[in-house]
């Protein structure tokens, strides 16, 4: 059957067990051939659902992980200990106070300290000397 992976239609505790296996660290996995034994799903779709389904469904987790919760503030620390929130000032204890940490985005900015150099790296040219006055005859 073209466009459905057998294993991604399998029940969920199968699918459990095959993924949990193909997402252990290579050295420790179970070569294909013994999952293929055990699980009696073929070498070739166990193969296919690792390369296509599980990454896409590690991704969307991940993504869902990330996403920001749309009634959570965005603090941002500056270094010289100014806070906004949501884009408006407010001072640091009222941030401290309020901010949630289950749900909030805090940004803490910090400036590295870098030697100052032109775009190029290289030294900025010479300006043309000054033509000296030429004396015609
Ligand atoms: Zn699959």
């Amino acid at each position: 059957m073209k466009g459905i992976c057998s294993i991604c239609s399998s029940p969920a505790h199968i699918r459990e067990i095959i993924d949990a296996e193909l997402m252990r660290p290579s050295s420790q996995r179970m070569r294909l051939r013994d999952l293929e034994k055990l699980t009696h799903v073929s070498k070739s779709a166990l193969s296919r659902h690792s390369r296509k389904c599980l990454i896409r469904s590690l991704l969307s987790e991940h993504r869902q992980r990330m996403s920001v919760d749309p009634d959570a503030n965005i603090y941002v620390l500056y270094p010289n200990n100014q806070v906004t929130r949501d884009g408006l000032p407010i001072d640091l204890g009222t941030a401290l106070k309020e901010c949630d940490p289950d749900k909030d985005v805090l940004l803490c900015v910090e400036y590295e300290n870098l030697p100052f150099r032109n775009r190029t790296g290289a030294n900025p040219p010479k300006p043309d000397p000054i033509p000296e006055p030429r004396l015609d005859s």
